[in-house]
């Protein structure tokens, strides 16, 4: 029998249409990380959003442990000044730290020579 299109089967989704991610792992089991490290604000920064706000499970893909690990690490790092509590600390430092900038020399200008 042909179902029929009723108002009730209306607002219902259709299975095959239904848009359904795939399940990333969590890359902190992925990489087999026991404990977040406080102390290191390049890698911490990724789970910061613009904003400075610490980004939702959804968008981090990390399980629910290592969620928790990641909020308090996040805390821990800021307490010690290493992550921005607020979008205003952004703008006044210059943005997150995102791994040190090696500065690039301006072209090695070869020393005055002395011999001769
Ligand atoms: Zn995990």
């Amino acid at each position: 029998m042909v179902r029929e299109r009723t108002e009730r089967s209306r607002g219902k989704r259709d299975e095959k249409s239904r848009y359904i991610p795939k399940r990333r792992p969590c890359p902190f089991c992925r990489d087999k990380v026991e404990v977040i490290e406080y102390k290191d604000p390049t890698k911490l920064s990724q789970f910061i959003s613009a904003r400075g706000k610490i980004e939702p499970r959804r968008r981090t893909g990390s399980c629910a442990r290592h969620q928790r690990a990641l909020a308090i690490a996040i805390k821990r790092a800021r307490h010690l000044a290493l992550l921005p509590f607020a979008p205003e600390h952004i703008y006044k430092m210059g943005g997150i730290p995102i791994a040190p900038i090696p500065k690039e020399k301006p072209a090695a200008t070869p020393p005055p020579e002395t011999e001769s």
